[in-house]
């Protein structure tokens, strides 16, 4: 296989923006070379805009298909994150496998068409509906990697420990029954997901997820960040304040302090949402080394809290990008609800922006970054090694006419939508051209054959 070239107009580079950017990715999918003021050769892939592809950090795939499901008020006098999740358990009790492959397909193909070259899948969903393994243990992250092998994506797999149905140790209730395992089946598990992930490119990774405090104890928390020491870790916390009193009243402690006091949390440590943090929390947090994984449409969907950005990246803090719940799939506008929600938060305007570079591309550079520790994946920058996760932008689109530098990503973020991403690259596969992934005829249809079955089954 001989390598590709792709030659951009403009691209942002490590160094800043540069104008005639020539890049070549080696057959093994890495950026072997970048050139600037270059010319464009017989059979290179011309484009306008030039990106590094960011890493979507958190998703549970199969969440996608309830997405508008749950947008009436209960009965109670006010609606939360835990009537949501009712509704969640009872339309995951329906899925098979085959469904949760379809699912999957779709929105990572949705993904790749948002401008991610890769998805980290927090994946709980492993069991029959009555909790029996299957034959398989590892049938779902099977699946969810057979999803991978048809998008494309570049997949990190994380498969999810949990043992308990709250923080007091109640075993599972009857929404949970597919997620548990006991420390010696996830360790199979584990071992048959990687497994599974040997069918995919080099650029798959694993990467081990105890779910969060609620569901899983403080030893067992310990014995899962050893498993695989060199492998991202990621769980949930501090999403929601019944969840911080939760904590709080059974260790003494918030869940961001108990975490930083007794466990060596350092960069190969995500933790999702941190919504919910204090000043003191959210600088021994920033100053740990540790991504914080940000979903901020699926937190203002949820009605989590907003997070305390500012004082956060102030103190060096780094985080990246989710899209959680995947209610709806859009890299710029993920982007966009983070930056909103501290204007709205701090009646200012520009939070992150700072001295040299704008608000946009503080975010999009903050999710290369992130996304890449996150996901275990040298990827995140265009320069020569590293992996080529890239993304283009119709230069000629009416909504980018006439910017340059830091204004094309402020206009794609704030003033236009995803419809402006034009090709998509996971490890250097060209799998989004002319804002359409190759294979999106067979994988919308096995979507609409497996949406119309389940959404009659519920
Ligand atoms: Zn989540």
């Amino acid at each position: 296989m001989k390598s590709k070239e792709i030659f951009a107009e403009t691209a942002l580079l490590p160094s800043g923006w540069a104008q005639n950017v020539s890049v070549s990715v080696d057959p093994s999918g890495r950026i072997a070379e970048v050139r600037k003021d270059a010319q464009p050769g017989a059979f290179t892939h011309r484009v306008g805009v030039l990106l590094a592809a960011p890493a979507n950090l958190h998703s549970h795939a199969f969440q996608r298909a309830m997405a508008g499901f749950t947008e009436t008020r209960g009965s109670g006098a006010s609606d939360s994150f835990w009537t949501w999740r009712q509704v969640m358990y009872r339309f995951l009790e329906q899925l098979t496998p085959e469904d949760v492959e379809a699912i999957t397909g779709f929105v990572q193909m949705e993904m790749l068409e948002a401008g991610y070259a890769a998805s980290v899948e927090f994946h709980y969903l492993h069991h029959r509906p009555d909790g029996e393994p299957y034959a398989d243990l590892a049938e779902m992250s099977g699946r969810v990697c057979a999803a991978a092998a048809d998008t494309g994506i570049g997949l990190t797999l994380l498969p999810v420990l949990y043992q308990y149905g709250g923080i007091d140790r109640r075993p599972l209730g009857a929404g949970q029954v597919r997620f548990g395992n006991d420390p010696d089946r996830y360790a199979r598990l584990l071992e048959g997901a990687e497994a599974a992930l040997t069918g995919l490119p080099p650029d798959a990774r694993i990467g081990v997820a105890p779910h969060s405090l609620r569901a899983v104890d403080a030893e067992r928390l310990t014995w899962a960040s050893e498993l695989r020491p060199d492998a991202p870790l990621h769980m949930h916390i501090a999403e929601q304040v019944a969840e911080v009193e939760e904590i709080r009243q059974a260790t003494g402690a918030r869940p961001v302090d108990w975490l930083l006091d007794t466990h060596a949390v350092d960069g190969r440590w995500c933790l999702i949402h941190c919504t919910q943090m204090t000043e003191a929390e959210t600088v021994r947090l920033a100053t740990s080394g540790a991504v914080a994984g940000l979903c901020p449409i699926t937190e203002s969907s949820l009605g989590d809290g907003i997070f305390n950005g500012e004082s956060y990246v102030g103190q060096g803090g780094r985080f990246g990008i989710g899209s959680d719940s995947n209610i709806r799939i859009s890299l710029s506008e993920e982007l966009r609800t983070l930056e909103y929600s501290q204007r709205l938060a701090s009646s200012r305007r520009a939070v992150f922006a700072e001295a040299g570079r704008s608000t946009g591309r503080v975010l999009f550079e903050a999710a290369l970054s992130g996304g890449a520790a996150a996901a275990g994946r040298d990827c995140g920058a265009i320069e020569a090694g590293r992996v080529a996760d890239l993304l283009s932008l119709d230069a000629e689109a009416t909504g980018l006419l006439g910017r340059a530098g830091d204004q094309i990503l402020d206009s794609w973020i704030f003033a236009g939508d995803d419809r402006l991403v034009r090709d998509v690259w996971s490890a250097g596969r060209h799998v989004v051209r002319e804002g359409r992934h190759v294979a999106r005829n067979g994988i919308e249809a096995r979507y609409r054959r497996t949406i119309r079955c389940l959404t009659g089954a519920i």
